[in-house]
């Protein structure tokens, strides 16, 4: 199947100069969206992880549905003040501006292998917040997977060594 289809530009949003791959119309799609989930989950069958996490909130999309289909827990990263219980907390730097996410401190186990999952790699500034907030709490990053990557932008170099995985590439 050609799931880059059922990918929408939207040019300048949300700002200037920027081409936002719209996913929604994968999302409408229960056969494009199950696909992608299944060749997700064919991907990483039979793999050493333990966990998959994903970053609020696009992430969760893909993470969830990929997390049950492999029968791993899901840890969800948050961002500030939505966690209830104790929680590790990474501010990292944007282009503009700073951002910040939020774990539980009991979100994996010591030593856990850990998937990390998104919608779009762009720039790979929020993954490697994601990496650094799991290797904080014991974690360690099993690899990268994205339906979307912007390859021009350079997220797999940043995110090197960890193994990338995506679906659909520009
Ligand atoms: P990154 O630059 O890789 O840290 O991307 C930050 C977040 O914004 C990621 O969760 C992406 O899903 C989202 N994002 C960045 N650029 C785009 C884009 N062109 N289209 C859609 N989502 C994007």
């Amino acid at each position: 199947m050609e799931l880059a289809k059922f990918i929408r530009d939207i040019p300048d949003f949300p700002k200037h100069g920027i081409v936002f791959k719209d996913i929604t119309p994968l999302l409408a799609d229960p056969t494009a969206f199950q696909f992608s989930i299944d060749r997700m989950a064919e991907r990483y069958a039979g793999s050493d992880i333990d966990a998959i996490a994903a970053a609020e909130a696009r992430g969760f999309l893909f993470a969830a549905p990929l997390a049950l289909k492999l029968r791993k827990p899901l840890v969800p990263l948050r961002k500030p003040g939505k966690l209830p219980y104790r929680s590790y907390s990474l501010k990292y730097e944007l282009e503009y501006g700073s951002a910040e996410l939020q774990m539980h401190v009991d979100g994996i186990d010591h030593g856990a292998r850990v998937l990390l999952v998104d919608d779009v790699l762009a720039t790979g500034g929020t993954m490697q917040a994601s990496a650094q907030l799991l290797d904080h709490a014991g974690g360690k990053v099993a690899g990268y997977c994205f339906l979307v990557e912007l390859d021009f932008l350079g997220g797999r170099e940043k995110l090197a060594p960890h193994p990338v995985y995506s679906l659909i590439r520009y």
